[in-house]
């Protein structure tokens, strides 16, 4: 089902944990098949300088958290919000069909953490 570059990621996920004094924290899931995916982002002077995630779901899930937390660590804010679930999917070569949804989650919680962060700012 799964292809061997997701299989990596899912059995090697880089970027697992909290980080303790995020400056976002978004947390997002979806009733499909019950990911929950918690994504944490240290932001200095509008770069993302570090992002960690903690996902209980399929291997689908965890595998485009840990590519996500890879593409925008070193980004802008405004880079990292660009960020799409094709880019995530691209980088694993291709996710099954019916795990494209999983992807979608790893975009939603990029945003809800920045979102999380800028609602900081005010
Ligand atoms: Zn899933």
């Amino acid at each position: 089902m799964y292809n061997e570059k997701v299989i990596k990621e899912f059995t090697c996920p880089k970027n697992v944990g909290e980080i303790q004094d995020a400056d976002g924290v978004g947390k997002v899931g979806n009733a499909k098949c019950g990911d929950i995916m918690k994504m944490y982002l240290k932001i200095e002077g509008g770069k993302i300088t570090d992002a960690k995630f903690q996902t209980f779901g399929c291997a689908a899930a965890i595998a485009t958290s840990s590519v996500a937390t890879e593409l925008i660590k070193g980004k802008t804010v405004e880079e990292a919000l660009k960020l799409t679930n094709k880019d995530v999917v691209n980088m694993l070569d291709e996710l099954p069909a019916q795990k494209i949804h999983c992807s979608v989650l790893a975009e939603e919680a990029i945003k809800a953490a920045i979102d999380n962060y800028r609602g900081k700012q005010k």
